[in-house]
């Protein structure tokens, strides 16, 4: 048998594991036994097939090489046709049914998250092939698909350039509504995979797709709902207020009266930026530091050093090489590395602290006693969560003086820092709000009106005035809409998270110090926190009960709110 030699805090054990015990427990040695047995199975047949697709991801990446971009979609495909076996999936469906048998809470928190794992690829053979014809189809038409005005194609980034530069307005409408054209290409093909993810769902015994992907990342839409409806209640005021000022800023800009503006005016296609109408160098602290040592400094002086991730990694541009930045752990035995492009300015300073802060909390603070297959973060809100909490250090100026940056214009740099992040937040997380009601509202009733529902939420939670007589699908315009569904909603949980576990750090080290003044550097006892709290126990707990463990409450948007003031 398995011996599992994780030990995890009595609270952990009792309050949070293990949630749907009968009063009466009558644990089975024989179903803790094939539990353990076919976690260990499991783990060997799995494992060689994750450690090869993570390495040839990450060369694919590194390199931009039509051979390395097969070798992965090959061993993504090998891992998907293991987890199709549905034999394999019976053999889970049963451990998971006599859960309640199982006589260790680490062995039965493996068989839900396995069961997970395979649930997802049970999908019937002739409707999967459907969904990634289709899927494949719909990314092929967005990256093809150029905007055209008066007979001239542009390209997304010549979009984008418009609508940040331009003060001819008309030309600003020209430019939006062309690129909205994509919405029409897709509408129909939208509609029918939609469909299909909706039959899948079913056939899988869920009332919708959208329902289906939730209960797959172990989360319930009325309670999301709840949470988000909390988060609109604290978030309104000061987004109004936050509006209102970009608003004037605009009046000012285009000679148009704030009730005039038009979702054309406002920079980012969907206002899911700040526009930039803010007037300061947030970049020039940055020009000539070395944002590598600064990090490396950072995180060491922290307790929670990075070395051996920055050897591994590939940091600098370089030909045919992913122009993004992203993080992963190869093998779970400490092999984290993380692909970026540094520039000398603040946002590559935020996109530094931000994967590095993904780099440790993986299996280099994960103990080796916790299985493989629960040994990775709690969940995708939780390692965005701890990213996005020290990625916000790069706008604050304490910060960049006590890491040995000069600033200039000290007080314009705090005000205009403030206001940039603040209005980040307030506009990402109304952008959120729309994104997640609609997500909902489409898998829930696809027949409805779309085109409607996109501009009522749009109008109710962005604020935004609807160009008149408006009818087309302009929710198809969003990528994630059509390949990461059911996915937005996850970001705005991790601002969340972030906030909640930093007032944690700042009540229970800082002696409740304010969290706008608390900047870790150099303190080692925030590396051992998060260590204790956040990072050891792995995936043996859900994202509520991390979230609980770490800071004593559920998640809340009490803390992100604080942030700004909302309160
Ligand atoms: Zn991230």
């Amino acid at each position: 048998m398995l011996c599992f030699r994780l030990v995890i805090p009595a609270a952990l054990a009792v309050g949070y594991l293990v949630v749907c015990r009968p009063a009466i427990v009558c644990a089975s040695p024989d179903v803790t036994d094939r539990a353990a047995r076919f976690v260990k199975d499991h783990e060997t047949r799995l494992r060689p097939l994750e450690v090869a697709a993570a390495l040839a991801w990450w060369n694919a990446n590194t390199s931009g090489k039509d051979e390395d971009f097969d070798k992965k979609v090959a061993a993504q495909n090998a891992i998907d046709a293991a987890l199709a076996d549905s034999k394999v999936f019976a053999q889970i469906k049963e451990l998971k049914d006599k859960r309640g048998d199982i006589d260790d809470p680490i062995a039965a928190r493996c068989v839900d998250v396995i069961y997970l794992t395979y649930l997802e690829k049970q999908v019937d053979a002739e409707v999967l092939k459907k969904m990634v014809e289709l899927s494949n189809k719909v990314e092929k038409a967005f990256n093809v698909f150029r905007a055209k005005v008066d007979g001239k194609e542009m390209t997304d980034s010549e979009v984008r350039k418009v609508l940040k530069d331009s003060n001819d307005s008309a030309r600003r409408q020209a430019v939006w509504e062309a690129s909205k054209k994509v919405g029409e290409v897709l509408d129909g093909d939208l509609r029918a995979l939609v469909k299909l993810r909706n039959q899948a769902a079913v056939k899988l015994g869920f009332k919708n797709y959208h329902a289906l992907q939730l209960y797959l990342n172990e989360q319930d839409g009325d309670q999301l709902l709840k949470l988000f409806d909390e988060l609109d209640e604290l978030t309104r005021e000061p987004f109004r207020k936050a509006k209102a000022d970009i608003d004037e800023r605009l009046e000012k800009l285009y000679g148009i009266p704030v009730a005039k503006l038009m979702p054309w005016h406002y920079h980012d296609p969907f206002f899911q930026e700040t526009p930039s109408v803010f007037t300061v160098d947030l970049d020039k602290p940055f020009e000539k530091a070395d944002l590598l040592a600064m990090s490396r400094k950072f995180y060491d002086g922290i307790g929670l050093p990075i070395d051996r991730v920055i050897t591994a990694s590939d940091l600098y541009e370089k030909k045919g090489k992913s122009p993004h930045a992203f993080c992963t752990d190869i093998d779970r035995e400490g092999d984290v590395r993380v692909l970026a492009n540094i520039q000398n300015n603040e946002q590559w300073m935020g996109t530094m602290l931000h994967e590095l802060g993904h780099s440790v909390y993986s299996s280099k603070n994960i103990p080796r006693s916790v299985p493989y297959v629960v040994r990775g973060e709690a969940h995708i809100l939780t390692t965005e969560g701890v990213a996005m909490q020290f990625e916000r250090f790069s706008k604050s100026r304490p910060w960049i003086e006590k890491m040995g940056l000069k600033v200039p214009n000290a007080t314009q740099f705090d005000e205009a820092a403030k206001k940039v992040q603040r209005n980040q937040l307030l506009i990402f997380s109304r952008w959120c709000q729309v994104m997640l009601r609609f997500e909902k509202g489409m898998y829930e009733n696809p027949q409805r009106d779309l085109n409607k529902l996109w501009w009522d939420l749009v109008e109710k939670y962005q604020g935004l005035h609807r160009p008149e007589g408006r009818n087309a699908p302009d929710y198809c315009s969003k990528v994630h809409i059509c390949s990461a569904p059911v996915d937005y909603h996850n970001y705005m949980m991790g601002q969340l998270f972030a906030s909640q576990v930093h007032h944690a750090i700042c009540r229970d080290i800082y002696n409740g110090a304010d969290p706008n003044s608390v900047i870790y550097i150099g303190d080692k006892r925030v590396g051992e926190f998060m260590k204790k709290k956040v990072f050891e126990p792995g995936r043996t707990v859900d994202w509520r009960g991390l979230t609980r463990y770490a800071t004593g409450e559920d998640l809340t948007p009490k803390a992100f709110a604080a942030d700004f003031k909302a309160n």
